[in-house]
């Protein structure tokens, strides 16, 4: 089967090592300085008033290191971290038997909070807001509502992209944070983390590479490094250096800029089957086999943000930089 370096879902064991290579502390968190800064002073001031850190945001595209990010707030707060998801709450008695586990000061992680069902969401409010959950006991006329109190927690909530979340939802977080891509300095100081992990030594130049092309993104960055140490495990060297760096992107599919073959279906659909654009959305997943949602937000914010595609009113068009990308001919120069 085809490896695909950019997919937000993890299996079992590569779900294991990224356990491993998770920082523990705000300092060992590397890059997104704004966002550390605002966090680390907002955790001083909680644990001076001993009290529970705000409900916090946590949004951006998949693997730029959300839920570490929780599970640092957790670890810097000195409270367990708890966690689960929006697809994994099917019905509001799942999660109100989540909140009636808590500790005190406990950080409860949702990962894709955007995708919790409406009935859900709803428990939610009273819970963030007033630590306390409303349930209905019994049905028909003797049905009533009763109310529990919660011990006082942290709600922290990640999303690819904060406009999916309820208006209401989203403004009883109190803390707002956005992770942006990496730049290379800081993705090179993570996969020098990682191998040094790993026990491989990795030339300067290789973690350059390495970072230059995992697309802004720490996991990609990391599955990159994997990839590569297995080839030079397998041809008995103790070193990662250039060329074994680029035989394995080469593998891989990555290509310099750090674009992936769906990067690659993507801009080419649009240059050849839709004349450079504008296409909608849709139409462009139905094209290439993807999801549209997968396409906006794995795919899109990347192209977007290195300039291969704009969006429109009317949908996506390629840049001239895409044209040159595939060595094509801009059209009208
Ligand atoms: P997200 O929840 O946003 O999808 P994760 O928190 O699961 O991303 O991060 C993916 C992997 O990238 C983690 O295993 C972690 O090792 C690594 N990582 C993410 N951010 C950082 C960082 N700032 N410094 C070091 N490693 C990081």
């Amino acid at each position: 089967m085809e490896e695909r370096m950019i997919s937000g879902e993890l299996q079992g064991a590569e779900e294991e090592i990224e356990l491993s290579l998770r920082p523990e502390t705000l300092n060992q968190y590397i890059g997104q300085d704004k966002a550390k800064e605002n966090l680390s002073i907002f955790i001083q001031a909680a644990k001076m008033r001993e009290e529970p850190l705000d409900h916090s945001l946590l949004y951006g595209p998949p693997g730029l290191g959300k839920t570490t990010l929780a599970s640092i707030i957790a670890n810097e707060m000195g409270v367990q971290f708890r966690t689960t998801s929006g697809p994994a709450i099917e019905r509001a008695g799942d999660l109100a038997a989540i909140l009636s586990s808590l500790e005190p000061g406990d950080v409860l992680f949702i990962d894709e909070i955007h995708r919790l069902p409406r009935s859900v969401e709803e428990i939610l409010y009273p819970a963030m807001e007033d630590f306390c959950l409303d349930i209905v006991v019994g049905s028909g006329p003797s049905a009533r509502s009763v109310r529990l109190d919660l011990p006082p927690f942290t709600l922290v909530g990640a999303t690819t992209r904060a406009g999916l979340l309820s208006a209401p939802l989203r403004d009883r977080f109190g803390v707002h944070c956005r992770l942006d891509y990496y730049d290379t300095a800081a993705l090179r100081s993570i996969v020098e983390r990682t191998a040094d992990i790993f026990h491989v030594g990795i030339d300067h130049e290789a973690a350059v590479e390495v970072a230059r092309r995992s697309r802004g993104t720490p996991r990609i960055a990391n599955r990159l490094l994997k990839r590569v140490r297995d080839i030079v495990q397998v041809r008995g060297e103790d070193t990662i250096t250039i060329p074994t760096t680029q035989t394995a992107l080469k593998m891989l599919q990555v290509d310099d800029e750090g674009l992936d073959h769906i990067d690659h279906k993507l801009l080419v659909a649009i240059i050849d089957q839709f004349r450079g654009g504008p296409v909608g959305l849709d139409t462009l997943a139905a094209t290439v086999g993807e999801e549209s949602q997968t396409i906006e937000d794995v795919y899109e914010p990347f192209l977007l943000q290195r300039g291969f595609i704009q969006r429109t009113p009317r949908g996506r068009v390629v840049t001239p930089k895409a044209y040159e990308h595939f060595n094509r001919e801009v059209p009208g120069s």
